[in-house]
């Protein structure tokens, strides 16, 4: 049985089986079609009785013959280029013999040889096609020096003009059908390509996420941090950035255990998400560590003010609903930008602050 990682990839196998075998379908009515008119002709007495049989029956084996190879998958295992390449000579090979047997028809022939070669160059590589072109150029060359004048197509009456004519206007609607194949493999390639962007939009999320708060993580906050001094050097405003520390947090994992420690994390996260303003990011630092940037910053003071608000908040949550007795405050060292600083020299300050906040005892905020 398929577990279900293999769903998706026999999905898109049975997609292809499915479109494998409408092609086959589409080549035998394309042979049937053919021997029809040949039929007509043999019933009008300008093409031998055999020939329409001989064409029929010869495209219907070839066709039974590539279905069964498609049923059993075979294909795939030849490649399918090479498949569909082996599968445009038989036909045009059965094409020119024809051709060859019965020259009267030979026009027609060559149209509809044509028209495999349109249909399979749909799927096939560029050299392929060219391969095969250059094979039926050479071939139908000889069948016209051999021939002469005997090459061509019904025109001695009214009855042979118009079935030549009709069949020449079912090679222009083959073409038509043709276009099927195209679009069937267009919407394929626009089906697999959304996938492939969903794909890629998740793994960018998942390469800029914290897996356990679900926040930004350093990576991504380090980016935005690196744009916005961008923007600062460049004449922008000012802006502030604070880095916040649980405090005492390894005694809330030693009393109250890992998973507890985590939750602890998790919470933090969502306090100080829901008390920030739009346009702030926050980001887990690393550890219990957490990165604030606060755009549009014009002094430390109004980092402070940001600060505050959010150590408050931390400090007034009813910790009691985690853990009986879990109390949980943060220290907050705050900066903001100064003309002609790198990043670096940034974080240095905002740390220094959060040092300084420690060592005033705690649950404080500090600006450099
Ligand atoms: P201070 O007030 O000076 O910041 O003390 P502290 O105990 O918070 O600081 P310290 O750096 O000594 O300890 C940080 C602890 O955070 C140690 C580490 O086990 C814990 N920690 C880091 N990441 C995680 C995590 O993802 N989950 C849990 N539960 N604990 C974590
Ligand atoms: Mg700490
Ligand atoms: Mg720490």
């Amino acid at each position: 049985p398929a577990s279900p990682d293999d769903a998706p990839a026999s999905q898109a196998s049975s997609g292809h089986h499915r479109r494998a075998m409408r092609t086959q379908v589409m080549v035998l009515s394309f042979y049937l079609v053919d021997a029809l008119f040949m039929a007509a002709y043999a019933a009008h007495g300008s093409l031998p009785a055999l020939a329409p049989v001989f064409y029929g029956a010869a495209g219907c084996g070839l066709t039974v013959l590539s279905a069964g190879i498609v049923r059993m998958g075979l294909h795939r295992r030849m490649g399918g280029a090479h498949f569909t390449t082996v599968q445009l000579l038989t036909a045009c090979s059965l094409m020119l013999v024809t051709a060859a047997l019965v020259p009267q028809i030979g026009m027609l022939l060559l149209l509809t040889m044509m028209v495999a070669v349109a249909t399979a160059a749909l799927q096939l590589p560029l050299r392929h096609v060219l391969a095969v072109s250059g094979l039926v150029a050479a071939l139908s060359l000889a069948l016209l020096l051999v021939n002469g004048s005997r090459f061509g197509m019904p025109l001695d009456d009214g009855w042979s003009r118009l079935l030549s004519g009709l069949w020449f206007a079912v090679v222009l609607g083959k073409i038509a059908a043709i276009n099927l194949i195209g679009v069937a493999m267009r919407k394929a390639l626009s089906a697999s390509n959304a996938k492939l962007a969903l794909a890629l939009t998740q793994v960018r999320e998942l390469s800029e996420r914290d897996e356990l708060t679900g926040l930004k993580n350093r990576r991504s906050i380090l980016a935005l941090l690196a744009e916005e001094r961008a923007r600062f050097a460049r004449g922008g405003p000012a802006f502030g950035l604070a880095l916040l520390d649980i405090d005492h947090f390894k005694r809330v994992n030693d009393r109250f255990g890992h998973a507890v420690g985590d939750d602890v994390l998790r919470v933090f996260a969502k306090i100080v998400t829901g008390s920030l303003r739009g346009t702030d990011h926050f980001a887990r630092y690393g550890g219990e560590e957490f990165l604030l940037l606060l755009p549009n910053t014009p002094d430390a003071a109004a980092a402070v003010l940001a600060a505050e608000r959010l150590r408050c908040a931390v400090h007034d949550h009813p910790w009691t609903d985690l853990a009986a007795d879990l109390e949980v405050t943060c220290s907050i060292g705050v900066t903001v930008s100064h003309a002609g600083e790198g990043v670096a020299e940034m974080l240095e300050r905002a740390d220094t602050s959060l040092y300084r906040a420690k060592s005033k005892g705690r649950n404080v905020v500090c600006a450099a």
